[in-house]
């Protein structure tokens, strides 16, 4: 198959992407940027590839719009994680079977690169003036904490981004079914990363005198309170309006306890009502620690006089590292030093301006589409453009039918992607860089 008009072609272009082996670690997306790079230039387009290692390069090409509104920028990786167990097609053969492209990456990313790439072909082949700069971003190591990457480039190229105000990335934009009603959230804020070691003292001993109330004491009564109970509610304001927008459109029987979720004195007990089905608000309303790595003790006859305890903490917009430790004391009533280990702030409140040009072009493509903004518990590449002043929208439209397990796909084994999402999210960008 020739590379010739791949813009045309995003489905074709998806099952090239997926045929390299880009799984981090190590990462060797260098044979995957390159090939991009080719198509880009093949199309006129000055590509520029920036890297502080040669086989972890990262890609950004720009189309000239006619200067009326901020350059608007479009990132993606294309490292994937390793393809472990078994699937039903290889992970990197790019398989079409059952209406679905089959292989690591379809969903996280490849198949929004996909999208992204062939809407920024597409304006560059048919002359496009956009109504200001369009950036394309293809990003490394993003599976492995974007050190090469984003976080790279924001380092130490932060003029390949001068003027940029808003950004479309992961992860977002596909379907999402609650009570028979078809939502595409669009994530418009991240929760922030809060790496967090504790450490837990008390006396040493020798193992034949017990000890009691010592570090180990202290240790199983965190554990304990963590599996039992959570910090404080906090009801954001991106929160509140993904919960209003999905309660504004489904029956009452669900409207008005997913209203309550935003009453404080009400929430915790709703969520353990909803169960299973109330996780995803779960950690929307909260800040979250789970409990990860515990170390400490070295003799089977030594009672120790610390222990770490690692937590992987998650803060809402617009919350801190102390505010995280103040709840954590409190909750627990455990006296315990608190240290952090990486924390990734995010800008406190999103940007919404945005949102209604991406919410129009989704409905014109799907009239009964009802955007609404998300918040993410997890953490995207957008985390690092947030420090430029950057809003990133996790704008990747799919239409995914309901009985997908699309979260339980991703990082998972047999990933796919319907085929004909890939046009549908073209498109959809495609219509965005017209009119941003
Ligand atoms: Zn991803």
């Amino acid at each position: 198959m020739s590379d010739d008009a791949l813009q045309d072609r995003p489905l074709e272009l998806l099952r090239r992407l997926l045929r390299f082996d880009t799984s981090n670690p190590p990462g060797n997306e260098r044979e995957c940027i390159e090939w991009i790079g080719g198509l880009l230039e093949a199309l006129g387009c000055e590509v520029r590839i920036v890297a502080q290692e040669p086989q972890r390069p990262n890609l950004v090409a720009r189309i000239a719009g006619r200067g009326e509104s901020p350059p608007l920028l479009l990132q993606g990786h294309v490292d994937v994680v390793a393809a472990r167990g078994q699937w039903r097609h290889e992970p990197f053969a790019g398989d079409l079977a059952d209406g679905y492209v089959w292989g690591r990456g379809a969903l996280d990313m490849k198949g929004g690169v996909a999208m992204m790439l062939a809407a920024f072909m597409r304006a560059k082949a048919g002359g496009l003036q956009p109504p200001g700069d369009v950036i394309l971003c293809l990003l490394a190591d993003e599976e492995a904490g974007s050190p090469l990457g984003a976080d790279f480039l924001v380092r130490e190229h932060p003029e390949l981004f001068d003027g940029v105000r808003y950004c479309i990335g992961e992860f977002g934009g596909f379907t999402m079914d609650v009570a028979g009603r078809r939502f595409y959230p669009i994530m418009v804020a991240e929760k922030q990363v809060c790496w967090t070691r504790a450490t837990l003292r008390g006396p040493a001993g020798h193992g034949s005198m017990p000890i009691r109330g010592g570090a180990m004491g202290k240790l199983a009564r965190v554990l304990r309170v963590l599996d039992r109970r959570r910090l404080p509610v906090h009801v954001t304001l991106v929160a509140r309006s993904m919960v209003q927008a999905i309660a504004a459109d489904v029956p009452a029987t669900l409207a008005v306890p997913l209203k309550g979720l935003l009453v404080p004195a009400l929430t915790d007990r709703l969520l353990d009502a909803f169960g299973e089905r109330g996780r995803i608000f779960d950690p929307l309303l909260h800040n979250t620690v789970s409990a990860t790595i515990v170390g400490g003790g070295d003799k089977v006859n030594v009672i120790p006089d610390a222990i770490s305890l690692s937590l992987d903490g998650r803060l809402l917009p617009g919350f801190g590292p102390d505010e995280l430790f103040a709840e954590l004391r409190r909750l627990t009533g455990v006296d315990m030093e608190l240290d952090v280990v990486q924390y990734d702030p995010v800008a406190g409140e999103p940007d919404l301006a945005m949102f209604d040009t991406l919410a129009g072009a989704l409905r014109e493509l799907d009239p009964s589409a009802k955007a609404v903004p998300m918040l993410l518990p997890g953490v995207t590449d957008g985390r690092f453009f947030s420090r430029l002043g950057i809003q990133t929208y996790g704008f990747l439209p799919m239409q995914l039918p309901a009985e997908l397990p699309f979260m339980q796909l991703i990082h998972a084994e047999n990933e796919r992607l319907p085929a004909d999402a890939v046009e549908f999210g073209t498109t959809a960008i495609a219509r965005v860089l017209e009119r941003f």
